[in-house]
């Protein structure tokens, strides 16, 4: 089984990959080709704008594709960014922007009541038009400031109540991938194909 990714972010391509080379051993995972352009993901849920995604890669190479849709989601803010998370600074926003309007959110939230969840929607659309979605879910917590060298986006300030007090940005990828939203969605979907 072919499936092309519709992420464009190296770090996320390499955590599905990543992930998937063991929970879904038979299928080839195949990077997204550079000359695609982008769709607006104007969805209302994750679901959604997995789904906008993987049909619009699927529709571009004629092959199944696979999306993923994050969103983190900050109790003291009422959940948000949630589905905005990727435009939480503004449209176009770059990560660290969107890290400190985070942090910027939360200056006065003492740490007990700074807790919080990645939650993640994967997505396949395949030829005969067969939709399979899956979610994963992390729950943990925003540090007070940054920490570590590793991951992505929000990554220096979370801290899954797994692994505290260490930050996601903290961990080896795999340890990350073990208990993380994405590597969560991604084996229950494996379990579904
Ligand atoms: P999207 O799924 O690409 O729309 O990502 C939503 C936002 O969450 C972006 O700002 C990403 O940088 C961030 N994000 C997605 N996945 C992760 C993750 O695993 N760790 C930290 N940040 C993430």
């Amino acid at each position: 089984m072919r499936l092309v990714m519709a992420s464009a972010n190296p770090h996320k391509a390499i955590e599905i990959a990543d992930v998937l080379r063991e929970a879904l051993p038979e299928a080839e995972i195949v990077p997204r080709p550079g000359d695609l352009g982008d769709v607006a993901e104007n969805g209302e849920t994750l679901a959604e704008n997995a789904l906008i995604k993987a049909r619009f890669v699927h529709a571009a190479t004629g092959e199944p594709a696979i999306a993923d849709d994050t969103g983190l989601e900050v109790d003291a803010l009422g959940g948000a960014p949630g589905v905005h998370s990727a435009r939480y600074a503004g449209p176009g926003a770059d990560p660290i922007a969107n890290l400190a309007k985070l942090m910027a959110a939360l200056v006065d939230v003492p740490p007990p009541r700074r807790t919080a969840r990645f939650r993640t929607v994967v997505a396949v659309v395949f030829g005969d038009g067969r939709e399979v979605l899956a979610d994963g879910l992390v729950e943990g917590a925003i540090a007070t400031a940054p920490r570590g060298d590793h991951g992505f986006g929000y990554d220096p300030v979370f801290v899954p109540d797994e692994a505290a007090p260490l930050t996601f940005a903290e961990m080896t990828s795999d340890a990350k991938n073990r208990i993380s939203h994405r590597g969560r969605a991604l084996r229950a979907l494996a379990r579904q194909l």
